[in-house]
C-alpha cells in the first residue's frame, strides 16, 4: 500500500516534497497556499522550477501528489461575498495545481442547508473552472457531518458527485475520521463492505481515488471532525487492521493528517500503519 502524510510546505513548496522524502513517504499532501488566509502570493517561475526540479530528482517516487484547498473557502456559503472569494480559491488553486503537476485537489463539501447549498456549491465549481480545463482530479472530502456541513452520507455526497459540472476531472476523497464520526463504522469488516456497497451502487467504488486515514477522537455517529493518532482515538489498531484489510482499501493512497508534533511521530505512524496493513487479511 502506497502511504504518506501532510506534510508542512513551510520554506517552500519544495520542501514539502524534500519532507516527504525525509519521512519515507510513498505519496503526499500539501497546501499550495496559506490554509488559513483567503489571499497567498503568487506562484513564481522560481518556486515552480524548484517544485519541478526536487520531484523529478530525489522526489521521484513520491506519488500521487495530493493538494488540499484551504481551510477558509465554503463553497455553499449562503453569503456572497464569501461565496465569490470561494469561487476566486479554487479557481487559484486549481491554476497552481496544473502549474505544479499536482494529481488531485481535495476540497471539503461545504457548509450550506439542504438543496439550497448543494445548488450553490455546484454553480460555485461551475463558475471556477468557467470555460476552462484543468488536469488536477477534483476529490469531493465526505464530512462528519458537523453543524452544517454537507456530504456526510454517502447518499448525498454521490448525489453531488452526480450534479458536477460535465468535462471536469473528478474523484472521491474518503477521510476515515469523518466517515466514523458520520455513523460509518469503518472499524468493521461488514459495516466497512456496506459502506463500499453504498458507493458501488451509486457512482460506483473506482470513483474514491485517495483514503485520508485518521482515528476519531470522538465515538461511532458523534458528527464530531476531531482526528486522532492511529491507535488512539475511537477506530484503534484493530480497526484499522480490519480496513487495511479490505481489497479494495488497499489499491488506494492513503494520507495521515494525525496531530503531529514532530517527525518522529510521523515516521512512527507510518510504521504504525505499514505494519498494519502488512499483516493482510484477518
Ligand atoms: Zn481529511
Ligand atoms: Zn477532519
Amino acid at each position: 500500500m502506497r502511504f504518506g502524510v501532510h506534510v508542512s510546505v513551510a520554506g517552500g513548496l519544495h520542501m514539502g516534497l524534500r519532507r516527504a522524502v525525509q519521512l519515507g513517504c510513498d505519496t503526499a499532501q500539501l497546501f499550495l497556499v496559506n490554509p488559513r488566509a483567503w489571499q497567498s502570493p503568487p506562484l513564481t517561475d522560481k518556486a515552480i522550477e524548484l517544485f519541478q526540479n526536487t520531484r523529478q530528482t530525489e522526489a521521484k517516487w513520491i506519488s500521487p501528489l495530493i493538494a488540499h484547498m484551504p481551510y477558509l473557502p465554503n463553497l455553499a456559503a449562503a453569503d456572497d461575498d464569501i461565496f465569490e472569494k470561494s469561487i476566486a480559491a479554487l479557481r487559484d488553486n486549481l491554476k497552481r495545481c496544473d502549474a505544479l503537476g499536482i494529481d488531485f485537489l481535495v476540497t471539503h463539501m461545504g457548509r450550506g442547508e439542504g438543496h439550497g447549498g448543494t445548488a450553490r456549491m455546484r454553480e460555485g465549481i461551475a463558475r471556477a473552472y468557467g470555460d476552462d480545463h484543468f488536469n488536477v482530479c477534483l476529490l469531493l472530502e465526505n464530512t462528519a457531518g458537523q453543524g452544517r456541513e454537507m456530504g456526510s452520507q454517502v447518499t448525498d455526497l454521490c448525489e453531488f458527485y452526480g450534479m458536477l459540472p460535465e468535462g471536469i476531472s473528478k474523484g472521491i476523497c474518503i477521510d476515515t475520521c469523518h466517515a466514523f464520526a458520520a455513523g460509518y463504522d469503518i472499524s468493521q469488516k461488514e459495516s466497512l463492505r456496506k459502506l463500499i456497497q453504498e458507493f458501488q451502487q451509486y457512482i460506483g467504488f473506482f470513483e474514491v481515488k485517495v483514503i485520508h486515514v485518521n482515528d476519531s477522537l470522538k465515538p461511532l455517529g458523534s458528527r464530531v471532525d476531531r482526528h486522532a493518532k492511529i491507535g488512539q482515538g475511537m477506530i484503534g489498531t484493530e480497526g484499522f487492521h480490519e480496513f487495511f484489510a479490505n481489497t479494495k482499501i488497499r489499491k488506494l493512497p492513503c494520507i495521515l493528517e494525525v496531530p503531529r508534533k514532530s517527525d518522529e511521530e510521523d515516521i512512527e505512524q507510518l510504521q504504525l500503519v505499514r505494519s498494519l496493513a502488512a499483516r493482510g487479511p484477518k
